[in-house]
């Protein structure tokens, strides 16, 4: 799709048996999907593999997201689907059975020792809750004190308790063997409760591989919300995993978390994704309710950098129609952001490249005719990232020669990668090699100035230039002059 008609709000979408095939990705990708999310809770490990190399085969600069299942807990099956009355008893076992109106067996077998008494139990999406009243050796007696429908294999949630199977399970191990294979781009981790959880994914994937990849944490889970800050610290970005996180508080809490979380994401430069239930009608219809529309568009006016696709796009009938919706409302949104003064959004930090993002805005908002849009040199994408914070009225055009920075960069809001193939030293060749590179692509008119940001050799993290250029000087300098 051309630069002109994309919007700066990225959508991430979920691939699933409704959108695998070539054919449909192709047109997924032509109506605006700028992250592929693989989602490894379902599906085989054969399957994710034709489905990856299916999306690389179609277009090998869409970056493709493994989010990996973390301390999911489930209940066993159960002989038929059973509605569960308030007042009545309830058993979790850790034994294996067909389950029934009275007892359940439960994928986690440390949940005796996890649980104390007066701890809730959720099932079903939350819609069923337990207290925990007894505790013996292989199970949990509890009274049920929301009562509801429960069937094979629902969701079980703890809230606020860090369970004993934590980041990584042996599940996530097989996944991230998956990922060193195949190196997706983007890796998020479900149920993180603390920065050690992540960090222990780091190290995974620092010794096994994938080595160039961004890690996304999901925050899905009270301590997460606690922790925030330090976990922030260690990502790259985060998911704002509306489903379990309507689970774990109280639900009239998540769009203030939501609002709150985006913008701390947004003062550290890390990606912030809101995910689930967007335009969730739109799995069976042609058209989403007015408070979805509403929804996300208020996830792009809280500054989201993606707003995600899940069973629209995995299992609905229409995955295509769903990202045109979606992008339509985001982009309609994204020219009503109220803007934020740099310094409302600089950290207590104050690094050299926000003191240049803050430039960079500035400059673009008081000369919004006049300049076409930002260009930044990039090695490992961290100036494009820390300029995209400030949400600067125009497109930045990350120029980078490393096709994986090109790929992930793409998450970001308002940042469109430009694949360059040489590896500059000089700024001055800098400056002129990645004008002309945008140039040549029709990014930016002949007639228009850009600002131009970058670090001087490069140095991964050490953003230290800034200048405005005309695209006319640079494009028609002869290069010998260089
Ligand atoms: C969520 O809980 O909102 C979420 C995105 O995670 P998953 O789809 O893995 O349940």
């Amino acid at each position: 799709m051309a630069i002109e008609k994309r919007n700066r709000t990225k959508i991430v979408c979920t691939i699933g048996p409704a959108s695998r095939s070539g054919e449909t990705l192709a047109r997924m990708i032509e109506a605006g999907m700028d992250v592929a999310r693989l989602n490894l809770s379902h599906d085989t490990h054969a399957i994710h593999r034709k489905t990856f190399e299916t999306i690389r085969s179609v277009d090998d600069s869409i970056p493709i997201l493994f989010d990996i299942q973390g301390p999911k807990i489930r209940i066993g099956d159960m002989k038929k689907a059973v509605e569960l009355q308030t007042g009545d008893s309830f058993t979790l076992s850790i034994k294996d059975f067909v389950g029934n109106r009275e007892r359940a067996s439960i994928s986690h077998k440390d949940l005796p020792r996890d649980v104390k008494p007066g701890d809730v139990i959720a099932i079903n999406d939350g819609i069923v809750r337990l207290r925990v009243k007894e505790i013996d050796d292989d199970e949990v007696r509890t009274e049920i004190t929301h009562g509801g429908p429960i069937s094979s294999r629902k969701g079980v949630n703890v809230p606020g308790i860090r369970l004993s199977c934590g980041v990584p399970t042996e599940k996530d191990l097989k996944d991230l063997d998956l990922a060193a294979e195949l190196e997706p781009d983007l890796i998020a981790i479900s149920f993180v409760v603390d920065e050690n959880d992540v960090r222990r994914v780091n190290k995974i994937l620092k010794s096994n591989g994938p080595k160039n990849v961004d890690v996304i944490s999901k925050i899905e889970h009270t301590l997460a919300v606690k922790n925030y800050p330090a976990i922030l610290e260690e990502s790259h970005g985060v998911m704002i995993a509306r489903g379990d996180l309507g689970i774990e508080v109280p639900i009239e809490e998540v769009p203030i978390l939501q609002r709150d979380l985006i913008r701390e994401a947004n003062m550290w430069a890390r990606a912030a994704i809101v995910a689930t239930h967007m335009l969730e009608s739109m799995i069976h219809e042609q058209m989403p309710t007015r408070a979805e529309v509403s929804d996300v568009a208020h996830a792009v006016f809280d500054r989201a950098d993606a707003v995600m696709l899940s069973g629209e796009t995995a299992i609905g009938h229409d995955p295509v129609g769903a990202i045109e919706m979606m992008k339509r409302v985001a982009g309609r949104a994204e020219k009503r952001i109220t803007p934020i003064k740099p310094d409302d959004i600089t950290s207590p930090k104050k690094l050299i490249v926000e003191v240049i993002g803050s430039l960079v805005y500035n400059t673009v908002a008081l000369l919004p005719d006049k300049i076409g849009g930002v260009i930044t040199a990039t090695r490992s994408g961290f100036t494009a990232r820390w300029i995209s914070k400030f949400r600067p009225p125009t497109n930045i055009y990350a120029v980078t020669n490393d096709p994986a920075v090109v790929r992930r960069l793409r998450l970001w809001w308002g940042v469109y990668p430009v694949k360059y193939d040489q590896d500059i030293q000089s700024v001055d060749d800098l400056v002129m090699e990645a004008v002309c590179a945008a140039h040549e692509r029709e990014l930016i008119s002949i007639d228009k100035d850009v600002v131009f940001t970058s670090g001087v050799r490069h140095i991964p993290g050490k953003t230290n230039v800034v200048g405005v250029f005309h695209v006319r000087d640079l494009v028609q300098l002869p290069k010998s002059r260089y």
